[in-house]
């Protein structure tokens, strides 16, 4: 036991010394005004910055001035670290000039729903904690559930992404099906070679690699091809085999195919298979009646992913998961512990800890929340709609100028490259990229197709307009006419 008053004396001296980290109005107040000016200045020169900084490459090894040490800098100082270190390098996803990969932007009003749970710092891993946060996450949940078409007793997860939320989904089917490490290799999952290589990546994570992985075959726009899927699980069955789980996309990373969603889903009914679809891309384009169109059947699946991070263009970190039979989810995924008895009696909604591996959690809910609740459904619902026009705009424009062109774009990723007449493809399509990243004003990325190099134009952020796809075909053709020349 210590002596009474050295205990206090002691409690003292941290005391005063831990007092910086409670920060007062006023120093709050001008910490809020060197923030917003610079926040505000970012976003008031976004439009004319670069998408693409081609720097940050160059050294190896930590940056001195990333270092944390014992005393605090300063905000001016940490931001200009930040601007210089972190801002003046690499891809900037905010602009409306990035069409690579998956972009999504990231609206403002999503940053304020951030700030408003961190300062308030509600526990949204547990019913019992925050009650109303858990409401207002299972509010979006229900939401997306019935967007897709499910109906009754589904629910779901919000997750940092895609890769997580594929994990989560895979790992209930494991569950719900009951494959034993006895059974893996007689199982079998399906998929198309074009899945993202998270869906891989998840199913080794959950123990399922050694499965027997079918490559289902597809047709010429990349989809999967139906009939084909059918004969592999009749054959695969005849053998002995165990057919487990097929998983499609909806809006492929590689060409945005979409997969014909009922036919699999009347298959995978028929046969008794678990039915995952990976819509982290191309989910929300069910706000649009053409995404509804194309992605029919998409309620026939036991799960279902979207990445509100791409599709609702919020800042990266959210994903989500939907699972149609609630019961499912929850039971690959519930425990209990002693200390968490106090919460047992409170139990009207369920938890997310109750749903994925997470327990506690950063209330993710409220950035994407807040931005639909302040601007309502409709400007997202334009954005997407605007999208898919400017991607059919930029293929046709883009074919005009020669290239050939991949399949007609399903949502709004196309490929391209040009045929070289000497047929040095691959060179004179990474000259026509190399240009493209040098300039910067625009960024795109490329792919393989057929093991063959391919650009590749993907259009998803709410700030990509006319004007920015117009400024990429400008620089596509100035890029065209030097490799030509
Ligand atoms: C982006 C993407 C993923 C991975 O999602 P993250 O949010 O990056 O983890 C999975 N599948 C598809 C089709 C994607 O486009």
């Amino acid at each position: 036991m210590h002596n009474l008053e050295e205990t206090k004396a002691k409690i003292e001296v941290f005391q005063q010394a831990s007092f910086p980290l409670e920060i007062g109005q006023t120093q709050r107040e001008d910490i809020h005004a060197k923030l917003h000016s610079y926040t505000d200045q970012f976003l008031n020169n976004l439009s004319e910055e670069k998408a693409f900084y081609q720097q940050g490459y160059e050294n190896r090894g930590p940056i001195p001035a990333l270092e944390v040490g014992e005393s605090g800098i300063g905000l001016p100082n940490i931001l200009n670290t930040y601007h210089e270190e972190v801002m003046q390098s690499g891809i900037n996803a905010a602009s409306g000039g990035h069409f690579g990969y998956i972009p999504g932007g990231g609206v403002f009003s999503a940053a304020i729903g951030d700030y408003l749970a961190a300062v308030t710092n509600r526990y949204a891993g547990i019913f019992y904690a925050a009650p109303g946060a858990i409401r207002l996450e299972n509010t979006l949940i229900n939401w997306v559930g019935k967007l897709i078409g499910y109906q009754g007793n589904f629910g779901g997860n919000l997750t940092t992404g895609g890769s997580i939320a594929n994990l989560t989904a895979i790992t209930a089917a494991r569950h719900a099906h009951k494959i034993k490490g006895k059974d893996l290799e007689k199982t079998v999952i399906y998929l198309s070679e074009q899945v993202h290589h998270c869906v891989p990546k998840a199913i080794r994570i959950s123990g399922l690699e050694e499965c027997i992985i079918h490559h289902i075959p597809l047709d010429a726009e990349f989809r999967i091809d139906a009939e084909k899927l059918e004969e592999l699980i009749i054959d695969d069955k005849a053998n002995g085999l165990n057919p487990f789980m097929v998983i499609a996309s909806a809006g492929t990373t590689d060409v945005g195919a979409v997969d014909p969603l009922a036919a699999i889903g009347q298959i995978a009914q028929e046969h008794g298979l678990w039915f995952h679809i990976d819509a982290a891309y191309g989910g929300f384009f069910m706000l649009t009646e053409h995404g509804r169109s194309v992605m029919k059947g998409i309620e026939m699946a036991d799960s279902v992913i979207l990445d509100p991070h791409k599709g609702l263009f919020l800042p990266y970190g959210l994903g989500m998961i939907i699972v149609k039979d609630l019961n499912k989810l929850l039971a690959a995924h519930t425990f209990e512990a002693n200390y968490m008895q106090d919460s047992k009696d409170f139990n009207l909604e369920y938890s997310p800890a109750d749903v994925s591996p997470e327990l506690s959690k950063h209330f993710r809910g409220l950035r994407m929340w807040l931005p639909l609740k302040l601007h309502g459904i409709a400007p997202f619902r334009a954005a997407l709609e605007e999208k898919l026009w400017l991607t059919r705009y930029c293929y046709q424009k883009v074919k005009e100028m020669g290239f050939e062109m991949g399949p007609y774009p399903q949502m709004s990723v196309f490929t391209f490259r040009l045929n070289a007449s000497d047929g040095n493809n691959d060179s004179i399509n990474k000259a026509i990229l190399k240009g493209i990243h040098t300039d910067g004003r625009i960024f795109i990325s490329s792919t393989q197709i057929h093991k063959q190099f391919h650009l590749r134009f993907a259009c998803l952020s709410f700030r990509s307009h006319l004007r920015e796809v117009d400024l990429f075909l400008e620089i596509l053709k100035a890029e065209l006419d030097k490799v030509l020349k």
